[in-house]
């Protein structure tokens, strides 16, 4: 595919997926602005789904292994050249999984009067956190409910992003070299059947109108999220609705993203729950619970429905480990939808049509290297970077 005919190439959806798509396409060689155009047509607001509400964390040890070693490196490198650090709240974490067993804050008020101090310790209190091998900084959890801790990564090997920072971050230096953003929604993916399935154009309906318009395509990259089988319907990819909470501590606290196991009493039941807890750089932990299918999936991420009996559910969880946690403000209660199935990275059975969605828990950590090997399928006609034949598209 020679890379000097004009190209307008069109990214369907402003997830993290699309947004750092965006940023690898418009920072290849190849890609000439005064000749080319690349567009990002987004439904509702870049990073209002998924991408704007996750956890955040990166690993090494993630899933799918052909691509997490790449998209971690390309994390570190994105953060080292952008001053992510800053922006995005790139840094290192100390990731661990935790027992507890937790009596639930209102009640243990109840019983203990003003809770459990973690700020003066005793020293019986520092021995039990020793036994149970929590690390000396992780001082923000309630030395008498933890039973266990074990660490998940050596240094080096765990990081985290704000999702949202990141996404936006990556649109915005996308924009810097030249692309544009449509806020509209994709409704077809139109293409000439002769000689062969060839993409042509996306029909799409600009925010507010409800006239439709048509974008001229000679590449398509399909990022939709849980959204994506709307326009493609033989992508399997499934829809999992997800709540989270993000809590301002009543101090600033050290860096830790915990995956829980808690025993949590009160006085009527006992239950087991496991809410992952993430510190964030910007003062605030990050918590979210286990997903549902109660709600099927809205038009748009706008349209998201948050339960707020799921939040205040974590959020009591969460109040219950600690107290430099239960006397912290809430500041956020949401909801999004987790696209789940793939990843799939590859063309279609339409020439031109790329798809690029269903990255299940692991987005964040894969977007870079999504990004990356998708620039190179549509600016050099294969992936370089990285061994995807496994993420490929079969039948789509
Ligand atoms: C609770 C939770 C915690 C998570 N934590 C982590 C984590 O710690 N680390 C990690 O690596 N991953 C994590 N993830 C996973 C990660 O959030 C997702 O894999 C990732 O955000 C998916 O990004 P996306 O761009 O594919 O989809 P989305 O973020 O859903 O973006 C899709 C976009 O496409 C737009 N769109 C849809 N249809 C159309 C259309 N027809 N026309 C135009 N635009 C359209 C939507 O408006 C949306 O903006 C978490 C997920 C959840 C739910």
């Amino acid at each position: 595919m020679s890379s000097t005919r004009p190209r307008n190439i069109v990214i369907i959806g402003g997830g993290i997926i699309g947004s750092t798509t965006a940023y690898f396409l418009s920072h290849h060689p190849s890609y000439n602005p005064s000749r080319d155009s690349i567009t990002i047509l987004e439904a509702s607001s870049i990073a209002g789904g998924a991408s704007g509400k996750a956890g955040g964390l990166l690993a090494l040890w993630a899933y799918p292994s052909c691509i997490v070693p790449l998209s971690f490196r390309l994390h570190r490198e994105l953060a080292d050249q952008h001053n992510g650090r800053e922006r995005w709240g790139y840094r290192e974490v100390a990731v661990g999984s935790i027992d507890l067993r937790v009596k639930k804050r209102s009640e243990a008020r109840e019983t203990n009067g003003d809770g459990v101090s973690l700020q003066k310790r005793s020293d019986d209190a520092v021995k039990k956190l020793q036994k149970a091998g929590v690390p000396e900084d992780l001082d923000w959890v309630d030395p008498e409910a933890v039973y266990g801790y074990e660490e998940m990564a050596g240094k080096g090997e765990t990081a985290q992003v704000h999702p949202y920072l990141f996404t936006t971050s990556m649109a915005a230096l996308a924009q810097e070299k030249g692309v544009k953003i449509i806020y509209g929604m994709a409704t077809s993916i139109n293409f000439s059947s002769s000689p062969q399935l060839n993409v042509e154009s996306i029909t799409y309906t600009p925010k507010p109108s409800t006239t439709s318009e048509t974008l001229p395509a000679t590449d398509v990259i399909v990022s939709a999220g849980p959204w994506t089988p709307q326009l493609l319907p033989r992508a399997p990819i499934t829809a999992l609705r997800a709540h989270s909470v993000t809590i301002r501590p009543s101090r600033p606290i050290s860096a830790y993203a915990l995956f829980t196991s808690i025993q949590l009493t009160t006085p009527r039941s006992t239950v087991l729950t496991a809410p992952e807890i993430y510190t964030r750089p910007n003062d605030e932990i990050y918590a979210c619970g286990e997903g549902d299918r109660v709600v099927p999936l809205p038009p748009t991420t706008a349209d998201v429905e948050v339960d707020l009996k799921r939040c205040e559910e974590i959020e009591s969880t969460v109040r219950s480990v600690s107290e430099v946690l239960d006397r912290g403000e809430v500041l956020v209660r949401q909801a999004c939808y987790l696209p789940n199935g793939g990843p799939w990275v590859g063309e279609t059975g339409v020439r031109g049509v790329v798809l690029a969605a269903g990255h299940t828990c692991w987005g964040i950590q894969n977007a870079p290297g999504t990004g990356l090997c998708v620039s190179e399928l549509v600016w050099e006609g294969k992936v370089k970077s990285a061994n995807i034949k496994s993420l490929m598209p079969r039948g789509v």
